[in-house]
């Protein structure tokens, strides 16, 4: 995959822009830094004592109304979205933003600002690789409002989104792939945009100073009060994406998946963020080893058969990539087109049985038993099998890499495993399996 070698980005030389923000009605200025490898976009009040900073993470993420504040302890930044999107877009993995307001400059409501800004500032490859989330199973967050995403697997980052305001006004649907250049001619321009009843109570109790028809689209009714004319005929769709865009970069992830999203927000894109770091968190925690480790470790063919009474076609391990510690160990199975169970399991479609990945997970948890009991005089048998799942077929060809974990080991007579199959790192098939050892 392409993706694996692209580097990290930051700003070649630091850069600012000055404006004024939204809220408060401050003059703010915003100034970009060159940030190393794997730091990620951090937030700096300059304006406070110690100039506190803030990771652009989903854990920080405060509040999610019209906007999105990060904070950590008492220290806030607002409206972070807009400055978020044009960095993750045009590329940037690792810059300091500092300001010496609790928000950025507004600008025309819309990213351009950003983007002009980090032209000026110069963007420069790192040494380290990005990294992605590769989506592989749908994730699917929705909310009681009617907001809905859906985030499929694609191999490039995509937005499709529709937009409808209340009583169904001003009805859009926008979908692109999202790369400097589109984010910078197609989506960066769109700006936000607000309807006259929901501002004004706000602007009665003068919660947005720095607000007016320069740095928003005001939709009254059908019209659109606004200096200037809609930039496109789908700008609030448009802006949707723009806004999907900085709030999935507090993932701090390159996402590879079509986003669908219909009638989205802060607050579902913030629950798509959170979902997407959650199931990232497990690909890491379940990523098995894709090349053989080098040195000792692991076990050959006939270590395992020292070990396994199993013979052909019955042993369902080639070999243990390693152990990490004496709980947890990798097996490796190459699932050739001679496996004979191929003849029947079915014939035209060979597709390897899942219950034999549920015996290759006991071989494996087998091993590590019998490792642990210093032993190999004793058979074990199954008692049960909870929680299993089959995800994906396992085909001729696939190189099955067994995972299991003893996650409870009693007397040396019970023992329970936590095991999964993976194939091109994505989980096949997993289970909780329970033995109990009997001597031969
Ligand atoms: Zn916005």
């Amino acid at each position: 995959m392409p993706s694996i070698s692209e580097p990290q980005m930051t700003f070649a030389k630091s850069a600012a822009v000055s404006g004024t923000s939204l809220h408060t009605g401050e003059k703010v200025t915003l100034k970009v830094q060159p940030a190393p490898p794997d730091s990620g976009i951090k937030f700096r009040r300059k304006d406070l004592q110690e100039e506190p900073m803030i990771d652009a993470r989903v854990e920080n993420l405060k509040t999610v109304e019209r906007a999105t504040t990060i904070g950590e302890g008492s220290v806030r930044v607002h409206t972070v979205e807009h400055v978020l999107a044009a960095l993750s877009a045009m590329g940037i993995d690792n810059a300091i933003v500092e300001m010496d307001a609790n928000e950025p400059p507004i600008g025309d409501g819309s990213a351009q600002p950003f983007v002009e800004l980090i032209k000026k500032a110069g963007v420069v490859a790192q040494e380290t690789p990005r990294r992605f989330f590769h989506v592989r199973e749908p994730l699917h967050v929705e909310s009681k409002t009617g907001a809905m995403i859906v985030l499929l697997p694609d191999d490039r980052f995509r937005i499709s989104c529709t937009q409808a305001g209340p009583n169904g006004r001003f009805t859009q649907f926008f979908s692109t792939e999202i790369s400097p250049a589109i984010f910078e001619n197609e989506i960066a321009p769109a700006r936000t945009f607000v309807y006259y009843e929901d501002v004004q109570p706000l602007m009665e109790k003068n919660l947005i100073k720095g607000g007016s028809l320069e740095n928003a689209v005001v939709v009254r009714g059908d019209a659109v009060m606004s200096k200037e004319p809609l930039r496109f005929a789908d700008e609030f769709a448009r802006h949707k994406i723009l806004d999907i865009i900085g709030d999935l970069a507090l993932t701090g992830q390159r996402i590879r998946g079509h986003v669908l999203a219909v009638k989205p927000g802060h607050a579902i894109n913030a629950e798509l963020a959170r979902a997407i770091t959650k199931e990232q968190a497990k690909t890491i925690a379940i990523s098995a080893p894709r090349q053989f480790p080098p040195g000792e470790g692991g076990l050959d063919i006939n270590e395992v058969m020292q070990i396994l009474p199993h013979r052909y076609p019955f042993l369902m391990v080639d070999r243990i990539l390693g152990f990490e510690g004496e709980m947890k160990c990798t097996g490796v199975k190459s699932i050739s087109i001679n496996e004979p169970y191929f003849q029947g399991h079915f014939p035209g479609h060979p597709v390897m049985p899942g219950v034999l990945q549920v015996e290759a997970m006991a071989q494996v948890a087998s091993v590590l038993l019998m490792r642990l009991a210093k032993s190999a005089s004793r058979i074990g048998y199954f008692m049960s099998a909870d929680s299993v799942k089959f995800r994906k077929p396992v085909f001729p060809g696939d190189t099955l890499f067994i995972q299991a974990e003893i996650t409870k080991a009693r007397g040396g007579r019970i023992a329970k495993a936590s095991c999964c199959c993976m194939v091109n790192d994505a989980v096949v098939s997993e289970g909780e399996l329970m033995f109990t050892f009997l001597d031969k």
